[in-house]
């Protein structure tokens, strides 16, 4: 049974809305619920209608259409203060002459608490992020990982059931950046509050969000658990975007015992399994398949290789070491990308060259199929 929405209840709604600026349409018709205390990841390239969402959510700014409603009730006629939702921003500013205690004091002091009181409740807060001996510091005096997360306890002070960060962690360096989202998914499910998270980085997205919903020009593609965006991509956009995919292309041959044989450009044909439906002869139809399930196998000068449905040869073009596995980049006959992980002990093993001819193989089994192509 859902959960009665309460008051205190963080759970985000957003019903049906179309916000339009001028000429520009920047979120369309967008319907979504995020659940009290889940932490929900917006992701999609630049412009696609992310910090708009989060704005209309805060109050920033108002839908053209529809409803935004939180714990059950609709929030659009109350003032940003009233809404129990805070943001935390890309840059972090904070007040260069205040120290830390009070830049994360600040809001409470703004709603007329007592120094007691709100210093109490900044330690208490500084504590959770780790910070409780910098409270006198003044913000110079720290990390850009720290100042973040005072960042973070400011933002945090006035006990939001809502907090909506928007690129949280751009302004930081690698190293700090993968820190920080650990440190981010540590203190939502602490305090069991609802997190909205709006990035452009899929690893960022599917690193701390228990929902991601990915994003184009102002509508969702796909809305699901980290991993089922990563594993089971919808469509060719997200398996795009999102990255880690192959995407497969063709039209139908023939379908048997659920599994159709795709015929690809330049004579490539591939095994989609599609269940229970049974595409028609000529219909175009998109799969996808992981780039750590693909193998490559190296082809002796002056071979000729067998392929069958579920492989193709290409040229080595570009080989990236990623550490715990290399980047095999391949250039296919017709002149489309494709691209495998491989292990970096089997990479090793074996190595490449660039230019070498090999056959890259998957199973049939790995090969997901897609609702709609690019
Ligand atoms: P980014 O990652 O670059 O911040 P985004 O996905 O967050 O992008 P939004 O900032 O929500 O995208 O913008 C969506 C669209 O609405 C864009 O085309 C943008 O130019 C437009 N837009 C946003 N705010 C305004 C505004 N105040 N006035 C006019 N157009 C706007």
């Amino acid at each position: 049974m859902a959960p009665s929405a309460s008051a205190a209840s963080g759970e985000v709604a957003v019903v049906g809305v179309t916000k339009r600026f001028g000429e520009t349409t920047a979120v369309k018709d967008l319907s979504l619920t995020i659940p009290h205390g889940s932490y929900c990841c917006l992701l999609g390239p630049s412009g696609c209608g992310k910090t708009t969402i989060l704005r209309m959510i805060a109050g920033h700014e108002k839908p053209t259409s529809g409803d935004i409603r939180i714990g059950g009730q609709s929030v659009l006629g109350l003032p940003q203060i009233e809404r129990g939702t805070a943001m935390m921003f890309q840059s972090y500013a904070l007040f260069p002459h205040r120290s830390v205690l009070d830049n994360v004091a600040f809001a409470l002091k703004m709603r007329g608490a007592s120094t007691a009181d709100r210093h109490a409740k900044a330690r208490e807060l500084l504590t959770k992020v780790q910070l409780e001996k910098f409270a006198d510091r003044l913000p110079a005096q720290l990390s850009g990982g720290q100042q973040q997360r005072v960042a973070l306890a400011r933002a945090l002070i006035t006990n939001p059931r809502v907090l909506l960060l928007d690129e949280p962690l751009s302004a930081l360096d690698e190293y700090l950046r993968l820190r920080m989202r650990g440190e981010l998914r540590r203190v939502q499910k602490e305090l069991g509050i609802t997190f909205v998270h709006v990035t452009h980085t899929q690893l960022e997205a599917i690193a701390v969000a228990d929902t991601v919903v990915v994003m184009a020009q102002g509508h969702i593609e796909q809305a699901a658990s980290a991993r089922d965006i990563f594993v089971a991509p919808r469509n060719a956009y997200v398996a795009r975007f999102v990255g880690g995919q192959n995407v497969l292309s063709g039209s139908v041959e023939s379908v048997m015992n659920g599994v159709a044989a795709v015929a690809g450009k330049n004579g490539v044909r591939y095994a989609i399994p599609v269940g229970e439906l049974r595409p028609m002869r000529g219909s175009p139809l998109w799969g996808s398949i992981r780039r750590d399930r693909v193998a490559i196998e190296k082809v002796a000068p002056g071979a000729k290789p067998t392929t069958g449905l579920n492989a193709v040869v290409g040229e080595v073009h570009t080989l990236e070491n990623q550490g715990s596995y290399v980047k095999v980049t391949l250039d296919l006959a017709d002149s489309e990308e494709f691209v495998a992980h491989v292990a970096d002990e089997n990479f090793f093993a074996h190595p490449l060259d660039i230019g070498e001819r090999v056959v890259a193989r998957w199973s049939a089994s790995d090969v997901k199929l897609l609702e709609d192509g690019p």
